[in-house]
């Protein structure tokens, strides 16, 4: 899609903070972020949405799914399973999907939110 600015971002015609990156998948820091910590983890096949996925897009979504946990926890907002008493960690994972889901960059992202609060709007 040679109008998509998150396919532009994967072809490193925009630049961004990218904080990983392999052969399906890159991640980069939020240009607006809402929390202390904000990235998206990000296709480099276009795919618009969740709703356009089947089960061509298994792989993908999971890769996407758990590679959440292991880049929060290097950007300082991990979670380690069992610690919900330890009063601080964690994360959001979040697909925004269509126009009610909020959803402004029709390519397929995985926004990851968190970091100590108070975050932007929220406790
Ligand atoms: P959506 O509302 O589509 O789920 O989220 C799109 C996100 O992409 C927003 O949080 C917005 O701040 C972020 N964003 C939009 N354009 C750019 C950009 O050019 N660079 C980066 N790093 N983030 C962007
Ligand atoms: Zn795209």
């Amino acid at each position: 899609m040679t109008d998509c600015i998150f396919c532009k971002i994967a072809a490193k015609q925009i630049p961004s903070r990218t904080i990983f990156e392999d052969e399906d998948l890159i991640a980069f820091h939020d240009i607006n972020p809402a929390a202390p910590v904000h990235f998206l983890i990000v296709p480099k096949q276009h795919v618009a949405t969740l709703a356009d996925c089947d089960e061509s897009h298994a792989d993908l979504l999971s890769k996407m799914m758990l590679l959440a946990p292991q880049l929060a926890k290097e950007q300082g907002c991990g979670y380690v399973a069992g610690e919900q008493d330890a009063g601080s960690g964690g994360f959001k994972a979040q697909f925004n999907t269509g126009p009610d889901g909020g959803q402004e960059v029709y390519h397929l992202h995985l926004h990851v939110i968190g970091g100590p609060r108070p975050w932007r709007g929220q406790r």
